[in-house]
């Protein structure tokens, strides 16, 4: 463990472990490096982790060898996911020991999912780590470094009383703005549904909703740095159901309206509903507790399609659940052939510890890859021909961030498609409009649509490109 040389033994409040927390007596300020794996909210609760270390002088580094604390912010959905962390605190192992050669220290602190669910298990199997810190109490990060450098290693997967959103520091509009112009805003967390093969019930909780003022206060600030997208983001987010400023509870509709409002946000996004339909089969859809039907799903498409004929859909998919047969996987291809995605996430099922279906009758290995594969292929056939519907096509794009080759930008399309853009970087955070000139496989090409672009793009518009 790390020597706690010249450490205070009581450091009752956070601003005395600002101090104490310095195990390697430098001066100056200490580099973060954060590690963020799985979904947004993990993207989201780095930047506030980091947002929480910056008074207690911690700025953050892209350079895991320069820091002097190292975070790895923890993904559970899937065991891939999780072994890739104790791969990682291999090598930070090794980081760390060269480094205790030249009397330096990296403190190591595993948060996120992974954190929630094994807990102590992760000091057993690797001894690297100082801190373990859940989902909901890494707001009190600069307390737990300062018992760990005191007692040794120390682990918090509380879910405390407090809320966590109530202890948390708003970053500077410098850290803002160094994150780029489209952000996250978690205004809904945990899930109820309890599908019988997802673990984010046990490792993110129940569902909470987070009060509309607090949202919106959070989204002013952004706004205020520049940013010009937010992305609302709930493990179920169309389950918000947070408090109004008068006491009565608001739905997302509702919420996503109030955010429209505010000034500089032009572009709006949420996600993840509990839209995603995982099977096309009856019998798996009950097995794996999704509560809708084939048939029900294809009723909400057909609902959208006629309400936004021009909507891109996409989804999840999990392969090989436990029981799954041929024909029920066949009904999954067929599914897909019928609703024509225009992407989709597909995954082989991990059996996850405490979840009811890691219990049945497991599929083999290999007919879940070939599944996967076949999955894949279908899935790939249909979003190839989604993307070669934007050729010629022009749309507003918010150009977010420096793009895949020098003097491009990257945007998204209406319908997230990733778009790289021939624009100079000081067009960063203005909306544009593009004409899509090319199409590979997975992205799309596009070019500024004449001279008045740069005025046109100062509004914000949503484009309908398929009208
Ligand atoms: N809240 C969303 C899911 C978010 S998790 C919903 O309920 O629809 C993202 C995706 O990971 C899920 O949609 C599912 O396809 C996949 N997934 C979750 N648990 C999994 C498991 N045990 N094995 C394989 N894939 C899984």
């Amino acid at each position: 463990m790390a020597e706690t040389t010249g450490m205070s033994r009581d450091a009752p409040s956070a601003r005395a472990a600002r101090i104490d927390i310095d195990p390697t007596g430098m001066s100056g300020p200490r580099k973060l490096f954060v590690k963020s794996y799985g979904c947004q909210m993990n993207v989201y609760d780095s930047h506030r982790m980091a947002d929480v270390l910056a008074p207690h002088g911690y700025v953050e580094t892209a350079a895991v060898e320069d820091a002097d604390l190292v975070i790895l912010n923890t993904c559970h959905i899937r065991e891939k996911a999780a072994e890739k962390v104790y791969s990682e605190l291999g090598r930070i192992r090794k980081l760390k020991d060269a480094a205790a050669r030249h009397r330096r220290d990296i403190v190591v602190a595993v948060a996120g999912c992974v954190a929630q669910a094994e807990g102590e298990e992760i000091v057993r199997r690797a001894p690297v780590v100082d801190v373990v810190v859940g989902p909901q109490s890494y707001h009190r990060l600069p307390a737990l470094l300062a018992r760990a450098a005191r007692e040794g290693h120390v682990v918090d997967t509380d879910f405390p009383i407090e809320d966590k959103f109530d202890h948390l520091a708003a970053p500077s509009r410098a850290a803002t703005r160094a994150r780029g112009v489209s952000a996250f805003v978690t205004v809904q967390e945990g899930c109820d549904k309890f599908c019988s093969f997802c673990v984010v019930p046990y490792t993110r909780g129940a569902e909470v909703s987070r009060p509309v003022v607090q949202v919106v206060a959070e989204v002013e600030r952004l706004a205020e740095a520049g940013v010009r997208e937010i992305t609302l983001i709930g493990q179920n987010v169309n389950a918000y159901h947070g408090a109004g400023p008068r006491g009565a509870q608001w739905t997302l509709g509702r919420l996503l309206q109030r955010v429209g409002e505010i000034d500089g946000i032009a572009r709006l996004r949420y996600t993840t509903s509990h839209l995603p339909v995982q099977s096309g089969s009856d019998r798996i859809l009950a097995g794996m507790n999704r509560r809708h039907t084939r048939a029900h799903y294809l009723g909400v498409v057909e609902r959208l399609r006629a309400a936004r004929p021009d909507l891109a859909l996409t989804s999840d998919f999990i392969v090989g659940f436990p029981g799954e047969t041929e024909e029920d996987f066949r009904e999954t291809v067929t599914l897909v052939d019928e609703v024509g995605f225009a992407g989709a996430f597909s995954f082989k099922y991990s059996p996850r510890p405490g979840t009811p279906a890691a219990l049945a009758d497991q599929v083999p290995e290999e007919i879940k890859a070939t599944r996967l594969q076949r999955l894949q292929q279908a899935i790939d056939r249909h979003q190839a021909a989604f993307n070669a519907r934007a050729l010629g096509m022009t749309f507003d794009v918010l150009l977010e961030k420096p793009g895949r080759h020098p003097g491009q930008l990257v945007g998204r399309s209406p319908y997230l498609q990733p778009v790289q853009v021939t624009a100079s970087a000081d067009m960063i955070g203005e909306i544009v409009a593009v004409t899509i000139s090319e199409i590979a496989p997975n992205s799309l090409f596009g070019v500024l649509d004449g001279p008045a672009a740069r005025a046109a793009g100062r509004q914000p518009a949503f484009a309908s490109p398929g009208a």
